[in-house]
């Protein structure tokens, strides 16, 4: 007997975001096949790595952390795409569910007292219906046993769409972008900051440098993805 589950499941496959083929018996989100090909990186065991050394450049950070290489055309790419673009955020649940119990065993972030989500403009979110790494960051902070921070950190200014800005305007187009009002709630401490994707890394070292001012503390990252060559 079949279900009309079964019945619907045949004629609209759910798809793999990553390499979009059908997924099949019990693969749940990601295919078995991406689960154990996509280009994970070391960072979780290597905590003087690539993305470590370009974002001290111009953040002061403690750990930075992240999860896969990000290169055009990939099936990273194309999974970033389903989870910012297309309404997917189980896949933000289900890659901190698989990949937290990682950053747990290597105590890369045994340190950070609260994570806390890189906020989008209230526009860009009440358009998008959500901030696309919100249900990555709950999921990861209660994997690490920390609170969440949602009310500190604001992003101020609208800015354009960087990825498809020339790299040298990108800093220019996020300063000042974000804004902190200060709490007691919030003593200085060591924050997580969370993103989807760090590129030049402009967006998160704005967001960490304006915190790093008004509340002090110390910075750690992670993101989804990053492109490290
Ligand atoms: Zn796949």
């Amino acid at each position: 007997m079949h279900s009309l589950g079964d019945f619907v499941s045949l004629f609209f496959p759910k798809l793999c975001p990553a390499c979009m083929n059908p997924l099949c018996g019990t693969e749940k989100v990601i295919c078995f096949e991406c689960q154990f090909s996509l280009p994970q990186t070391d960072h979780p065991w290597d905590i003087r790595n690539a993305l470590w050394e370009k974002m001290n450049e111009f953040l002061k950070i403690e750990r930075a952390v992240a999860l896969f290489d990000f290169q055009k055309h990939s099936r990273v790419v194309s999974m970033l795409y389903q989870l910012k673009y297309r309404g997917h955020q189980d896949i933000g649940l289900f890659i901190a569910n698989w990949l937290a119990p990682q950053l747990r065993k290597s105590k890369v972030f045994e340190e950070v007292e609260a994570v806390l989500p890189l906020p989008l403009h209230p526009k860009r979110q009440k358009h998008r219906g959500y901030n696309q790494i919100q249900l990555f960051s709950e999921t990861l902070a209660k994997h690490l046993d920390l609170p969440m921070v949602n009310d500190l950190v604001y992003r101020k200014k609208q800015t354009q769409q960087l990825a498809k800005m020339e790299k040298s305007k990108r800093w220019n187009e996020i300063e000042d972008a974000f804004e902190v009002i200060p709490s007691q709630k919030y003593p200085p401490q060591h924050w997580l900051l969370v993103d989807d994707v760090i590129t030049t890394g402009a967006t998160i070292s704005s967001c960490g440098n304006t915190l790093l001012e008004a509340c002090g503390g110390r910075i750690s990252i992670v993101s989804l993805a990053s492109r490290l060559s």
